[in-house]
C-alpha cells in the first residue's frame, strides 16, 4: 500500500491556486481511503499505517511575526494542536542550507547545502540556487523523501529545495521544480514567496507592509484549512508549518566597505550572504547568525499525532527530522537531532529518557566522580561496571 507524504514549500508555492492546492491534498487520500494497511517492503514491520504527513513552508517567516501581527488561521491551526515559538534555525540562515536541514535533520556541514551559491575548490564547480542542480551537491545526505521511498510510500514535494533532484537516483513520486524565478513554468502567475519578499523589500520592523502580507499569509493558511476540512483530511492527516529563517533590519550605518579591507582582484565573490555583503540595498536581510532570535522561525502542528493547544518555547531545527520520521514510522539516517523536545509535542507523549541519554549521563557523572576524586583512569573502568546495574 502506498500512502503519500507532501512536503510543500510556501515560498514558491502558489496556494493562491485553489486547483494545485486541492491536486496535492488528493494525492494524500487514496491511502485513507484505503484504510488501516500494511506495507510490503522487505525487512519493514507490518502493521498500521502512520497518518500522511503534510510539511508546509512559508519562507522567512520570523517567529516574533506571530505575536505581532494577528493571524487567525494559523492561530486555528496551533490551537487545535501545537506551537514551537521559536526554532532555532542553522547556520547560515539562510533558504537552501536550512530547507535542507528541515528534511535532512543535518547541519549544513554534514548535508553539505552550506549557501544558496557555492564553489568547489576540487571540482572547480559552482553550484547556484535554481531547478535541476547537479546531484553530486545533495548526495552527502539522503532527505526524508528518499526515506519514505524506501519504506513503500509514495511521496510528493513542491519546489522544496532539492525535491526537483535525483538525489540517490531517486526524485519524490511526484515533484514540480524549483524555480528560483517563477517563470517559465505554469504556476508563473502564482509565484508566491512570502513573508521573506516583502521582509526583504520594506524590513521587518515596517508594521503597516507586514501586516498586510501577513494577512495574505493568513488567508493561505485559512485556504489551506478549509480545503483539509473539505476533502475530510482535516483530523486525519499531521500538518507541519514552519519556516527556513527569520529576518532582520538592515541599516547603512552598521556597514563595513570591504573595499577598505581587501582590493577586489584579491577575492572571488561566492556568495552574496550578509556576511560579504558590500552595500545593503535591502532593508531586510536574514543569513545571519542562528543564534540571533530575529533569525529564527517557528513552527506549528496539528493532527492525530499532536497534542491539543500545547506549546513550547524552542526547540532546534534539525529536531524536525526525527520528528518527522517518528510520525511516518520510518527509520532515521543519520542525523544531528533529538527527539528529546519534540517527544514534548507528541500526543500520549511523556518525557522520558532514552536509554543511550541515561547511559551518557551516568558516565558522565562517573567521569566527573572520578576526577574529583583524584583517581585515575582505571576507576572509570571499576566504576562502570556498575553501570550494568542501573
Ligand atoms: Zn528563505
Amino acid at each position: 500500500m502506498k500512502r503519500p507524504f507532501i512536503l510543500i514549500d510556501m515560498n514558491k508555492n502558489p496556494l493562491t491556486s485553489e486547483p494545485m492546492l486541492l491536486l496535492l491534498l488528493l494525492l494524500l487520500l487514496p491511502g485513507l481511503q484505503r484504510g488501516a494497511g500494511a506495507r510490503s517492503v522487505e525487512g519493514t514491520p507490518t502493521g498500521p499505517l502512520p497518518p500522511p504527513l503534510l510539511l508546509v513552508s512559508f519562507d522567512g517567516f520570523r517567529a516574533d511575526y506571530l505575536r505581532r501581527f494577528p493571524m487567525p488561521n494559523l492561530k486555528r491551526l496551533y490551537g487545535q494542536g501545537v506551537l514551537v515559538e521559536q526554532l532555532t534555525n542553522v547556520f547560515i540562515t539562510k533558504t537552501f542550507p536550512n530547507h535542507y536541514s528541515l528534511v535532512t535533520g543535518l547541519y549544513p556541514e554534514s548535508h553539505g547545502i552550506l549557501a544558496s551559491n557555492m564553489y568547489d575548490p576540487v571540482t572547480h564547480e559552482s553550484f547556484h540556487v535554481g531547478p535541476a542542480t547537479d546531484p553530486a551537491w545533495w548526495d552527502e545526505a539522503r532527505p526524508l523523501w528518499v526515506t519514505a521511498l524506501d519504506s513503500g510510500y509514495e511521496t510528493a514535494a513542491t519546489m522544496w529545495p532539492g525535491s526537483d533532484v535525483a538525489i540517490g537516483n531517486r526524485t519524490p513520486s511526484h515533484f514540480l521544480p524549483y524555480d528560483s524565478d517563477g517563470q517559465g513554468t505554469m504556476f508563473t502567475a502564482l509565484y508566491w514567496e512570502e513573508p521573506d519578499w516583502s521582509g526583504h523589500i520594506f524590513g521587518p520592523d515596517n508594521d503597516t507592509a507586514m501586516s498586510r502580507v501577513l494577512k495574505e499569509v493568513d488567508d493561505n493558511v485559512g485556504l489551506l484549512i478549509s480545503e483539509l476540512v473539505r476533502t475530510g483530511l482535516w483530523g486525519r492527516v499531521n500538518v507541519l508549518v514552519t519556516s527556513d529563517h527569520g529576518m532582520t533590519q538592515c541599516s547603512a550605518e552598521r556597514l563595513i566597505r570591504l573595499d577598505d579591507c581587501l582590493h577586489p582582484d584579491n577575492y572571488t565573490l561566492v556568495d552574496l550572504s550578509p556576511v560579504t555583503a558590500l552595500i545593503p540595498l535591502r532593508v531586510g536581510d536574514h543569513g545571519y547568525d542562528n543564534s540571533l532570535t530575529s533569525m529564527h522561525p517557528f513552527m506549528a502542528a496539528v493532527g492525530p499525532g499532536f497534542r491539543r493547544g500545547h506549546r513550547i518555547s524552542s526547540m532546534q531545527s534539525v529536531d524536525v527530522y526525527p520528528l518527522m520520521c517518528h510520525l511516518l514510522a520510518v527509520p532515521q539516517q543519520p542525523n544531528n537531532g533529538t527527539l528529546d523536545q519534540a517527544r514534548l509535542l507528541l500526543l500520549g507523549a511523556e518525557p522520558y529518557w532514552e536509554a543511550p541519554v541515561v547511559v551518557g549521563m551516568v558516565v558522565g557523572v562517573l567521569l566527573v566522580l572520578t576526577t574529583i576524586t583524584g583517581k585515575a583512569r582505571e576507576n572509570i573502568f571499576k566504576f562502570g561496571t556498575t553501570i550494568h546495574f542501573v
